[in-house]
């Protein structure tokens, strides 16, 4: 068996692993857009890849035969996707639609969630051949057996797998976590690859990192940035350390319990237990709930799904995104996906009329900033979304739960400028990532015991083994992109 990593070697990020028989045919193991090397070759929105060949001669795909993906020198069977996380999935619209697409059941349902709040690159979606697994499934792919195991991450639906060809096992982490509410998922995992034996793991080892936040001293520089450029002193980031995601929640309770202000959340809104988190937080404080229409619209489609404890149209106000027709702000586009209107008018049936936050009305509960909660995706566009002469006293926390990438790092620059003009000088930062800690990385590798190990998904493979194991140090291996580990 062969395996070559095509993306997430010395990134975090961009996932794209090939497993092929001797016969080469071949699976690959996630499709994700690599958001570091996206930036490195391109600027959007003014310079974005517009054709294929821009992404295969930047390296962003594997060499392909044609314009729509298919791997040059393989016959490829089937690609799977592991979650739903975009630098997991995010390059699937590039692939040949004669490759059929397995996923696990709740991946499928927020890739078509995206897709129906109008995601443009996903608009050929059901082109595709696409089959839902879940875990006991057993895949036979041509030469390749896969089994995929379910594990906690911070987005539903997420899950592993082991390869077995030619009596010889791979197994690939993708993403997980051991703090969140669904940790005895990740130790099926390793339970089962511990069992199973492996020859090797391709691990993730995103927190493998010489300082713990990566991200704060990225803030840092964006903060002097901001002083140098405007003079002004940049809101000040108060970062909490929490270690599960229930900790989450006590933390933020502890902040906002007596705050008389409109309090600010932002989340992803596939982070389905930080939604939950949050909203109990909103409900203990007794604060009338407020949605964006993505947070809203993904938690009903994946409540649609069996997954439970999200918030549906009743539970909460439903902040509309600003769309405009000539001079005037207008409740409904012309052009909006049909999913999304039923789903505002769904609000609007259960809860009455006014439940839909657009135009006016934006100016009107915001004036009576101490009784509401609001939960966005985006903050930085429900700060733009304000009108003018409406200013609301604002607590804000930054509670994102995605991977993080320098894509974000730019984007943040702009939410303190934002934050500014509504004199918020300072805001917190409450969260849990989404994957192990180093200690936990030890701790999985002790549990699964594999022959050879590779860590993917993360920026510092060359540090991987001050955190393994020392028995097991000389099992590392460190390919270059592209290049075969046979196994
Ligand atoms: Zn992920």
């Amino acid at each position: 068996m062969e395996v070559r990593i095509f993306g997430g070697i010395g990134e975090i990020g961009g996932n794209k692993v090939l497993v092929s028989s001797p016969d080469r045919l071949a699976i690959m193991l996630d499709f994700g857009k690599s958001f570091s090397r996206e930036e490195a070759f391109f600027q959007h929105p003014f310079m974005s890849p517009m054709f294929p060949e821009d992404y295969f001669k930047t390296g962003l795909l594997p060499p392909s035969q044609g314009p729509e993906w298919r791997m040059e020198g393989y016959d490829i069977t089937g690609l799977l996707i592991s979650h739903a996380h975009l630098d997991h999935w995010g390059y699937l619209p590039l692939v040949h639609r004669e490759i059929a697409v397995h996923l696990g059941e709740a991946s499928k349902v927020i890739l078509e969630a995206y897709r129906s709040m109008g995601f443009k690159d996903l608009s050929a979606l059901e082109e595709f051949e696409m089959h839902t697994f879940k875990t006991g499934d057993v895949l036979d792919m041509e030469d390749l057996k896969v089994l995929p195991i379910h594990v906690d991450h911070s987005v539903p639906g997420a899950y592993g797998f082991l390869i077995e060809c030619c009596s010889k096992k791979v197994a690939y982490t993708g993403d997980l976590r051991m703090h969140g509410p669904r940790s005895d998922m990740t130790l099926d995992f390793l339970d089962m690859l511990a069992e199973e034996g492996v020859d090797l793991l391709l691990m993730e080892a995103t927190k493998v990192a010489p300082e713990n936040d990566p991200e704060a001293s990225l803030v840092k520089v964006l903060e002097n940035r901001i002083w140098y450029r405007w003079k002004r002193e940049p809101p000040k980031r108060v970062n909490f350390e929490v270690s599960s995601e229930r900790e989450v929640g006590e933390r933020m309770m502890e902040i906002l319990e007596d705050s008389s202000r409109l309090v600010l959340v932002e989340v992803s809104p596939t982070d389905v237990d930080r939604v939950r988190t949050v909203c109990k937080v909103a409900e203990r404080m007794g604060r009338e709930l407020v949605v964006d229409e993505r947070i809203g619209f993904m938690a009903e489609a994946l409540s649609g799904a069996g997954i439970s404890g999200l918030p549906s149209p009743g539970d909460y106000l439903l902040w509309r995104r600003k769309r405009r027709k000539g001079g005037e702000e207008v409740k409904l586009g012309a052009r909006e996906p049909k999913p999304l209107v039923e789903f505002i008018e769904r609000v609007e049936d259960k809860k009455g009329s006014g439940s839909v936050i657009w135009g006016d009305l934006r100016g009107e509960i915001l004036k009576d900033e101490n009784s509401y909660f609001v939960i966005t995706s985006n903050a930085t566009r429900f700060l733009y979304e304000i009108p003018l002469g409406v200013k609301p006293r604002i607590d804000f926390v930054m509670s994102r739960s995605e991977p993080f990438s320098e894509e974000s790092a730019l984007s943040m620059d702009r939410l303190m400028n934002w934050l500014l003009i509504y004199g918020v000088h300072r805001y917190y930062r409450i969260h849990v990532s989404g994957h192990l800690s180093p200690k936990q990385i030890a701790d999985a590798l002790e549990r699964v015991n594999p022959t050879r190990i590779v860590p993917i998904h993360t920026e510092h493979p060359d540090l991987f083994d001050l955190y393994v194991p020392k028995g097991m140090r000389d099992r590392i291996l460190l390919p270059e992109v592209g290049e075969p580990v046979n196994i």
